[in-house]
């Protein structure tokens, strides 16, 4: 029975990677949803080492829990197996509300469970942040810009978007969320930021989610054709995964309750893209062109400015360091047997 206790507190053993320490005045609650995503667990891992006890809320749709495994078991740490679309009770100070799937095949996959996940699962957080009195942050994003006529796109524009396209369910559904943030923080006084996210890319992406990172990338490694959609003359500015961490969190401690764009200005043609990719990667794959996709956004590029008046934010990782990195962990995954699917 001695070895049985001893082979289980060996087992119950886990180092976890190091976290500061805070006492009780400056330690705060805080409820990330879409926790066990791609995005959602660079924020854990970030708030969970500034101290903070972080409450990882997640649907598993597109993420894993794989990707916040590492704190599992940590006193600061707790998982919560929930779908935002139903209402969730907990006392917290702040909300990251991220759940939603971000890549065009995930969001066009339901499209009716994107537009319910971004409005009746928006209301329900900013319901629990109205009763909680929590400041409550929404990751909005650059489609609700739509196919942009004003290029860049400061945060003025009021955007370009077809209702009734293929997008519009994650497009509109942002939009909407971000008119239910302005509503409850005029009506009901709720603490709000709304963060307009660009594209972002890094490790832990899926790597068959279809985006054009993970796509270019894998394609390159596999030596299969890099697929371009139509000439590869539309545009695109990618911003490295830690960059838009620490945007994130320097928003929710600011007192900016107008959206702020978080990207990295640097453009590129999806052309010049898939060859810089081949390159870095050092791969021999043709480049192909497919069909283009409807209401594929020709241009994109954020105007930064307000986020460096605001929150003295700028972007400090060039996009090929960033790619180095990404194309390292998807090395790292294929050469371990890494599957193309989610699990
Ligand atoms: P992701 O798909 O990796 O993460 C989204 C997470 O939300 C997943 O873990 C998923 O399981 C979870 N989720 C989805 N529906 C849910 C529901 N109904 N209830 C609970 N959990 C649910 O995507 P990501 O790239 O990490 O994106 C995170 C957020 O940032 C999203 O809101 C997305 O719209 C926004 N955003 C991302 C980008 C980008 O380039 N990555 C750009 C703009 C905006
Ligand atoms: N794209 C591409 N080949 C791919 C995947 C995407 O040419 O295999 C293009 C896509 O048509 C778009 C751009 O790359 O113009 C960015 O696509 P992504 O899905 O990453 O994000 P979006 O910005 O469109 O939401």
């Amino acid at each position: 029975a001695q070895l049985v206790i001893q082979q289980r507190l060996t087992n119950f053993t886990k180092t976890f990677p190091p976290v500061k320490f805070r006492d009780e005045r400056t330690r705060k609650r805080i409820l990330i949803t879409g926790g066990c995503g791609f995005v959602g667990s660079h924020l854990v891992d970030k708030l969970m080492a500034d101290g903070h006890e972080v409450l990882a809320l997640d649907n598993y749709f597109t993420g894993r829990k794989r990707n916040v495994e590492h704190w599992i078991g940590h006193p600061n740490f707790e998982l919560v197996h929930h779908d935002v679309v139903n209402p969730y009770f907990v006392e917290v100070d702040q909300i990251y509300h991220l759940a939603s799937p971000a890549s065009p095949p995930h969001y066009m996959y339901n499209p009716v469970k994107t537009i319910k996940t971004n409005t009746i699962g928006t209301i329900n957080m900013l319901g629990l942040a109205k009763r909680v009195k929590a400041t409550m942050l929404l990751a909005s994003t650059s489609e609700i810009y739509g196919d942009p006529e004003v290029h860049p796109q400061p945060e003025e524009y009021w955007g370009h978007v077809n209702t009734i396209g293929p997008r519009s369910c994650y497009d509109e559904g942002k939009r909407v969320a971000e008119s239910l943030m302005v509503a409850y923080h005029k009506q009901e006084n709720v603490s709000i930021r709304i963060a307009r996210i660009f594209n972002t890319f890094g490790p832990r992406m899926h790597m068959n989610d279809g985006r054009v990172v993970s796509n270019f990338i894998i394609q390159a490694l596999q030596k299969q054709p890099i697929t371009i959609y139509g000439d590869g003359g539309q545009t695109r500015s990618f911003q490295y995964v830690s960059d838009l961490v620490e945007g994130l969190i320097a928003l929710m401690e600011s007192d900016s309750f107008i959206p702020v764009n978080l990207g990295n200005p640097e453009e590129h043609t999806i052309r010049h893209f898939a060859e810089i990719i081949r390159d870095l990667v050092d791969s021999e794959s043709q480049i192909v062109h497919m069909d283009a996709q409807p209401d594929d956004p020709h241009q994109r590029k954020p105007d930064i400015r307000r986020a460096d008046k605001l929150l003295k934010w700028k972007p400090k990782v060039s996009m090929r360091e960033g790619l180095q990195k990404t194309i390292e962990y998807f090395r790292g995954q294929l050469a371990s047997g890494g599957r193309l699917d989610h699990t």
